[in-house]
């Protein structure tokens, strides 16, 4: 006899947990399924650190999102009495045509935001660590700042169980089968009925959306930790900003020193993977790429490393999130919201995912996370 729950969340990384305080606050029962234990670093949501800004030149409606999501990860630190973010500001900085600095110069972005626009000199000037082109340009939003991911996940998981719901790890969905009224899973252990599905499985979702082609492609993505050749504080925060670099095409990023190292990895550029199979050593050719980019622009950093993590994410063909039911199916919502700038939107999109699966409609601007 199968247990039968309201909603069935596949995925404890943060969009399932987000997901699932969601639902279970408003009295949904509410079964989370996770194929691996508490914390594991197989999936997208490890690694100490992410960047939360306010400005996401990806697009204006990110930026819109990204108000919500600040306001909903301060009630959710108040909830949870656990710090979960700093500010620290941050630096865009490079190539003023690059896709990521160029919609800061437009008048679109600066009525929706305060930002600073600042000559390379008067950049350098305030925070020396980073060396940029006289010919380059550099962005200052000061509302962006680190968020702890593994806090994060922990915080929206004990709330979550606090209002009900169950987590069962180390138990894999093998399969899940919808008919009109419940949709049926199946994991190595048990099987379990539901109203609807969410599936928030991160990389392994195009495994368990096999029959649409979502064009999800999983993408290796390798970050460093390097010491410092500089003990003046510097590099810590409060001294030093989280950074992206528009390098010669490509993408930098990282943050001040948070007791293990400056962080710093290229954003995209990674190796297709299949999650299941995904190279997890680091080798010196992954380091090397990382090195180089140190030395041009921030020389001090350009320490020993002290310590690496290897990450997934998931990309869709747009760019842009999906949120969106199966095409077939009203009752199992498909929730693929990575394309490496998901975390800061996770105490949003699953806000977004419990009233979709729950009202079928939300309050929210989805207009680009649907199936297109
Ligand atoms: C290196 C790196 C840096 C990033 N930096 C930033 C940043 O600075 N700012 C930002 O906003 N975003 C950033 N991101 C993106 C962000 O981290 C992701 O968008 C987010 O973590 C995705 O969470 P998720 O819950 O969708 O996936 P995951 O965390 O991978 O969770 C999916 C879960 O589903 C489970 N699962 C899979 N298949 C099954 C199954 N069959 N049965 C049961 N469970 C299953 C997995 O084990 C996993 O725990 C970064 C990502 C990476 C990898």
């Amino acid at each position: 006899m199968s247990e039968k729950y309201d909603v069935v969340v596949i995925g404890s990384g943060i969009v399932g947990a987000s997901t699932a305080y969601n639902l279970a606050k408003r009295g949904v029962s509410t079964l989370v399924l996770e194929r691996f234990g508490p914390n594991h670093t197989n999936g997208s949501s490890h690694g100490k650190s992410r960047i939360i800004r306010s400005a996401n030149p990806e697009n204006i409606a990110y930026t819109r999102l990204a108000k919500s999501a600040f306001d909903r990860w301060g009630e959710l630190e108040a909830e949870s009495g656990s710090p979960l973010m700093i500010k620290t500001g941050g630096l865009i900085f490079g190539d003023r045509k690059d896709r990521f600095i160029s919609p800061f110069l437009s008048d679109a972005m600066k009525s929706e935001l305060d930002y600073e626009i600042m000559s390379p000199s008067n950049a350098m000037a305030l925070f020396p660590q980073f060396t940029i082109g006289s010919d380059e340009v550099a962005v200052y939003d000061p509302s962006a700042g680190i968020l702890f991911p593994e806090r994060c996940v922990d915080s929206y998981s004990s709330l979550a169980r606090g209002f009900g719901a169950e987590f069962h790890f180390n138990e894999e969905v093998l399969r899940w089968d919808a008919a009109s009224d419940c949709v049926a899973i199946e994991t190595q252990s048990a099987s379990y009925k539901a109203g609807r599905v969410v599936l928030a499985a991160g990389a392994w979702n195009a495994k368990l959306i096999s029959d649409v082609d979502l064009g999800l492609r999983c993408e290796r993505q390798v970050v460093f930790w390097f010491k410092p050749n500089d003990d003046s504080g510097s590099f810590m925060p409060g001294s030093m900003p989280v950074f992206i670099c528009c390098d010669y095409g490509r993408h930098f990023y990282g943050f001040p020193d948070l007791g293990d190292g400056v962080k710093a990895a290229q954003h995209h550029g990674g190796e297709a993977a299949d999650p299941d199979s995904v190279r997890r050593a680091v080798g010196k050719d992954d380091e090397g790429n990382v090195r180089a980019f140190l030395g041009r622009r921030i020389p001090a950093a350009d320490g020993t490393v002290t310590g690496s993590s290897t990450c997934l994410y998931t990309n869709t063909p747009t760019g842009d999130f999906i949120i969106d039911f199966h095409p077939k199916h009203s009752n199992v919502l498909m929730v693929s919201a990575c394309c490496g700038m998901g975390f800061k939107f996770a105490s949003i999109t699953g806000e977004i995912a419990a009233d979709l699966a729950m009202a079928g409609k939300t309050e929210h601007d989805i207009s680009l996370f649907g199936l297109r």
